[in-house]
């Protein structure tokens, strides 16, 4: 058996060997260091585990960027033998150990219902674990004995058959480990012992859907925070709560932009009035720049038949992200999932010459798609969008410079929002796979090549990401990134020879015959919905002045004496197109005043005796302590200007 190590350097060993006393072999002080193993770049093993084939591998340290995995995945384990202890009749749920670096998760299945208060206890006695300074054991149990004890436990069958199967598709197959008498499946690395944590400490209770052999059903999500100094858990409690307010999901309630409805669907968000203006006020703008650059725009159905589907081909790639099709008496409808085949539709009702191309069609196109329970996020992954969706169909000597003219509009619309572009991903087929994309490899080579040509011509970075392609062909994503480090598409440009194949387009070239046109599917800034997410966060809810739900905050200081004249100001506002709100509420000026800087509101109007006297107003911009006071119609002049040349604030 032969070990490659980090550094190249190989280790040949005669019988299977324990992580840890490979970590030996190198140096004595690494054996003591050695929290696991990442194997062949994939997957991390505990430090007990016995190595018993050609691998490459990497011992995890405190060094390593695995580390705090590590540590978040020991405080996992303490955490089920605590709610083992706690609540002996509740089931551990070794559900998809999803380890993220900032706080851990625990998955626990209980009948009798659990609230965030009944954690406290287990809290307490995952501290009363970490004090115990329990070691983890892998050595004590085969996986029959496993099977024996998790029977003993009460566990159902069907929950052992799957907790095994989850253990056989793991690359090494030792996995048993065992803590304070409990057997667990050891999926990842621990610390050698609990006392390695300095403490657990429990921040949220939610739930999640999981598939249990055909069974769906609800299950408890723990989510925690721990580290192994106090150090150390200081600065991730600071770093959780910066994440936090720059979540989109804290910022959207603040500003009351969306809501979220059980009642009518989960993955269903409704504009409320504040996140309707926003969207509009973007999208005005969106269809402005389209005009610009000459692209029409069209509105089809937000549903098709089947049929239309299994022609494109989304049918039998895409099926899995479409919701499930209604059966109508002589027609079997989809929501759609895309605008492409409606596009299509458009461009075929009527003979096209080579000098109508390119033809560019747009629509904002509200569209379904059928996303996982468990994967739903605010606005960032939802089940109804409304996509910045074009398709513009081109002649093959038109590609590049379609595609340099996408781009261009792509990124001066992002540089008016000041999105940060976290990088460009040039994403390929994975020629393997044939069940996700069509199979023509010469289409593919050729589309390929020509979306990098182009990219080498604009001489833009960017990232080749294999497996990350349409099904129908390669595309340019422009990437952001979430405040949870959530890697988002903001944008996207997509080469597609495929579909006008499949629908037989055709325009008449110059000598009389038959041509085929080749399609770019261009998201402009992808969907309203994520990209208000990413939008409010990388603003951190301060808006642009021109696309701020409120524009002014107009407090009058006394709010008898002065509301006639707010009320007169706020009508001047309106008719120049100024979005404005009186505060009406009987509560102190400096209550209101701080109660508008929490809302964000670019412009606070203090509007009293002098003000009314004068025909003037008082203004504060937010996150400034400085007061101007100016006319009202420079106000307005002042406000119009910066609005109409979309700065910020
Ligand atoms: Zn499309």
């Amino acid at each position: 058996m032969k070990i490659t190590l980090l550094d190249g350097q190989v280790k040949s060993y005669d019988e299977p060997r324990k992580v840890l006393d490979i970590a030996g072999d190198i140096a004595t002080s690494l054996k003591k260091k050695c929290v696991g193993a990442l194997i062949n770049g994939k997957e991390v093993v505990p430090s007990e585990a016995m190595i018993n084939r050609d691998c490459k591998l990497e011992l995890i340290t405190e060094r390593h960027e695995l580390f705090s995995r590590v540590v978040n995945y020991t405080a996992k384990l303490v955490t089920c033998l605590a709610l083992e202890r706690v609540f002996p009749e509740g089931e551990v749920v070794p559900y998809e150990d999803n380890l993220d670096t900032d706080e851990f998760f625990a998955f626990f299945d209980y009948e009798k219902g659990l609230k965030f208060d009944d954690l406290k206890e287990v809290e307490l006695e995952a501290n009363k674990i970490i004090k115990e300074s329990l070691e983890f054991n892998f050595n004590t149990t085969s996986l029959e004995g496993y099977v024996e004890e998790m029977k003993k436990t009460g566990s159902s069958e069907e929950f052992i058959n799957w907790t095994l199967d989850l253990n056989e598709k793991s690359y090494i197959k030792l996995a048993i480990g065992v803590l304070g008498g409990v057997p667990f499946l050891a999926r990842y690395a621990t610390l050698a012992k609990t006392s390695d944590l300095f403490k657990i400490e429990f921040t949220q209770l939610t739930g999640v859907s999981v598939e249990n052999g055909d069974v769906q059903k609800s299950i408890y999500k723990i989510h925690g925070l721990t580290a192994i100094s106090e150090k150390d858990f200081k600065e991730l409690v600071e770093k959780i709560e910066e994440i936090k307010a720059s979540d989109h999901k804290n910022i959207a309630k603040n500003l009351e932009i969306y809501h979220l409805d059980p009642l009518i669907g989960q993955g269903l968000p409704i504009w409320l009035p504040n996140g309707a203006v926003l969207k509009q006020e973007i999208k005005k703008y969106l269809m402005e720049k389209e005009f610009e650059y000459d692209f029409i725009q069209i509105e089809t159905p937000v549903i098709g038949t089947s049929d239309l589907y299994k022609t494109s081909g989304h049918w039998e790639h895409y099926r899995d992200d479409m919701f499930a099709p209604m059966f109508l008496p002589k027609e079997e409808m989809v929501l759609k999932p895309m605008s492409c085949p409606h596009h299509i539709s458009v461009y075929n009702f009527k003979p096209r010459s080579y000098k109508d191309l390119p033809l560019r069609f747009a629509e904002h196109a509200l569209q379904h798609r059928y996303e996982s329970s468990g994967s739903l996020t605010g606005l960032e992954r939802v089940r109804a969008m409304e996509l910045t969706d074009s398709h513009i169909f081109v002649r093959p000597d038109q590609v590049k410079e379609e595609f340099k003219r996408c781009f261009n509009l792509i990124q001066e619309v992002l540089a008016t929002f000041d999105i940060k572009v976290d990088y460009l991903s040039l994403s390929l087929r994975d020629p393997k796979d044939k069940e996700k994309y069509f199979d023509d490899d010469k289409m593919w080579n050729n589309a390929e090549s020509e979306l990098e040509d182009v990219l080498k011509e604009m001489d833009l970075e960017y990232k080749k990401m294999p497996g990350e392609a349409a099904f129908y062909g390669p595309k340019l994503d422009i990437q952001a990134k979430t405040s949870i480090g959530h890697e988002i598409t903001v944008s996207t440009i997509q080469l597609d020879f495929l579909l006008p194949q499949k629908f037989d387009l055709k325009y008449i070239g110059p000598k009389g015959e038959n041509e085929r046109p080749i399609m770019i599917h261009r998201g402009l800034v992808g969907t309203y919905e994520r990209f208000v997410s990413v939008l409010l966060e990388q603003t951190k809810g301060v808006l642009p002045l021109w696309c701020a739900p409120k524009q002014v905050q107009i407090i009058p200081v006394n709010i008898v004496a002065n509301s006639d004249y707010a009320e007169q100001v706020r009508v001047e506002l309106r008719k120049n197109l100024i979005r404005s709100e009186i505060d009406k509420r009987d509560e102190r000026l400096s209550y209101k005043i701080r109660e508008a800087q929490v809302r964000k509101v670019p412009y606070q109007l203090v509007l009293g005796e002098n003000e009314q006297k004068n025909g003037t107003v008082t203004y504060r911009t937010y996150g400034s302590e400085e007061q101007i006071t100016v006319s009202l119609q420079e106000f307005i002049d002042k406000l119009r200007e910066k609005i109409d040349r979309k700065v910020y604030g």
